[in-house]
């Protein structure tokens, strides 16, 4: 068994740094340092947290580059993106700053009792398993709402993004908060299972793929312990015959392309009717052509290389299945290590790979539709349910199709994202529960009944 992560960086190749894994008894000590720290942190009323909350937001001000650049020379992020994640975590901090009081408030109920109402009482230490595709966002909005909720938490986060969160693990303690509120574990697949089965553990919160999802949620049922998963996504980005390309054919573009592709809620399935097919295929091509790719540092690179060069290839094998059963390649596909050009690829259909299966890599599925009705049904042809988007420019009769769409997110004439204010989550194999708004920061918290007569 492995006892060190090594980090690389996915452009360069080169080694970043070795760690390693904490042992059985690093593992205990934290364990009890979070029960402790548990003890104290949750009798802290909301103002002392969310005045943390402030310093953290200022120290991501402050370190916004240092931040960002550890996140590309681990990931291969480019950097602009990487900045605009940064400052993405700080709107978290000033959304619960402003809202974690009324959230977490005592809700009174009108009964026959004396007094009834509703507390929210924090439940302990909550574990997060994270991946690396947004390192400091996905942690983020684990770790903001749930220890302002009063909670203390332990990060296993994803292996080639270990430096990031250590960074986050100071940058936690360096803005005030006691040294066992946020703590990093570094430790391999083999450990987790101990980690969930600890007393200690209330919880546990996993972003990542549908077979990790899986597997921890039966190590975490075997020990009664509550999930929220967030999985992946095979979203579909409807575009029908009204569609305003000229006004959206860049949104529909950043929705598969940004973050090298890598994104849980990015457009993977472009279904479009046949009128404006050809239109819609010109356009779409001519800005995927014009993106700046390159080295992630650079301000001005849009796309540059996958996080790892196993995840291009198996990018690359669901392609090239998917071409044996009759999908064409219109633009790209060439792939050099870590390194995956930004790609088209028509006449997709379903029972292919990169119809069925969620791709995550820039590789663009184009699938035609005869009509809005037929577009829609294939939209639904998911395992997946984490958001669908479509662009028309009548939006009336799209309210009609809501209460259709079985996913955790519809969004019209925008592409599919996460937002402090709005709930986050998916359906289906993406997983269940919510982040984000105030639905996310009742996730990890006891909704308890006082009745007093
Ligand atoms: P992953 O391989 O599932 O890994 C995610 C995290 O789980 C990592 O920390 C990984 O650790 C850990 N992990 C995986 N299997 C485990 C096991 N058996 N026991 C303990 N820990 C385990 O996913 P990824 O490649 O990092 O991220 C990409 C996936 O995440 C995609 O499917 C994407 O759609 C999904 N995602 C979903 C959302 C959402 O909000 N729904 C957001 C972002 C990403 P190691 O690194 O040590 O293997």
């Amino acid at each position: 068994m492995k006892k060190q992560i090594t980090t690389k960086n996915p452009y360069t190749g080169k080694t970043l740094e070795t760690y390693d894994y904490h042992t059985k008894k690093e593992i205990e000590t934290i364990l009890e340092l979070s029960q402790s720290t548990f003890n104290s942190w949750s009798q802290t009323e909301i103002p002392e947290r969310t005045k943390l909350l402030k310093n953290v937001a200022n120290l991501l001000e402050t370190n916004t580059l240092e931040y960002a650049q550890l996140m590309t020379a681990e990931m291969g992020k480019p950097i602009s993106q990487s900045i605009a994640e940064i400052k993405k975590c700080a709107t978290l901090c000033d959304f619960y700053i402003t809202n974690a009081d009324k959230f977490l408030s005592d809700q009174i109920i009108e009964t026959e009792a004396h007094e009834s109402f509703i507390s929210y009482d924090p439940l302990g230490t909550i574990l997060s398993i994270m991946p690396w595709n947004y390192p400091f966002w996905q942690v983020f909005r684990f770790a903001v709402p749930t220890l302002t909720a009063g909670n203390v938490g332990l990060l296993k986060h994803a292996s080639n993004t270990t430096g990031t969160a250590l960074a986050m693990e100071k940058l936690f303690i360096d803005a005030g908060y006691p040294k066992g509120c946020f703590q990093t574990i570094l430790v391999n697949h083999d450990d987790i299972e101990t980690v969930i089965a600890h007393d200690t553990v209330k919880a546990v919160t996993l972003t990542g793929s549908e077979k990790a999802g899986k597997s921890i949620a039966v190590l975490a049922a075997k020990n009664l312990k509550k999930t929220v998963l967030e999985l992946g996504g095979n979203n579909a980005c409807v575009v029908l015959d009204d569609a305003n390309l000229d006004k959206y054919i860049d949104t529909m573009v950043s929705a598969r392309m940004q973050n090298n592709g890598q994104s849980c809620i990015a457009a993977k399935r472009f279904i479009v009717t046949e009128k404006i097919y050809d239109t819609f295929l010109e356009q779409f091509t001519g800005k995927v052509k014009a993106l700046k790719i390159g080295d992630p540092e650079k301000k001005d690179t849009y796309t540059s290389v996958m996080a790892r060069e196993d995840l291009a290839e198996e990018l690359e094998n669901q392609v090239t299945k998917s071409l044996e059963k009759g999908a064409k390649v219109h633009y790209g596909n060439t792939r050099k290590g870590a390194a995956y050009q930004p790609t088209i690829i028509t006449e997709v259909t379903p029972n292919m790979p990169i119809f069925d299966e969620e791709t995550f890599g820039p590789v663009a599925a184009i699938i035609k539709a005869k009509d809005k009705k037929e577009a829609l049904d294939l939209a639904k042809n998911s395992r997946f349910g984490l958001g669908t988007m479509i662009f028309t420019e009548d939006i009336k009769s799209i309210y009609h199709n809501i209460s259709d769409i079985p996913d955790g997110a519809l969004f019209i004439n925008e592409m599919v994202k996460s937002d402090p204010r709005l709930p986050f989550g998916g359906t289906k194999a993406s997983g269940y529960g919510r982040e984000l708004s105030k639905e996310g920061i009742l996730e990890f918290v006891n909704i308890k009944t006082v009745y007093i007569n």
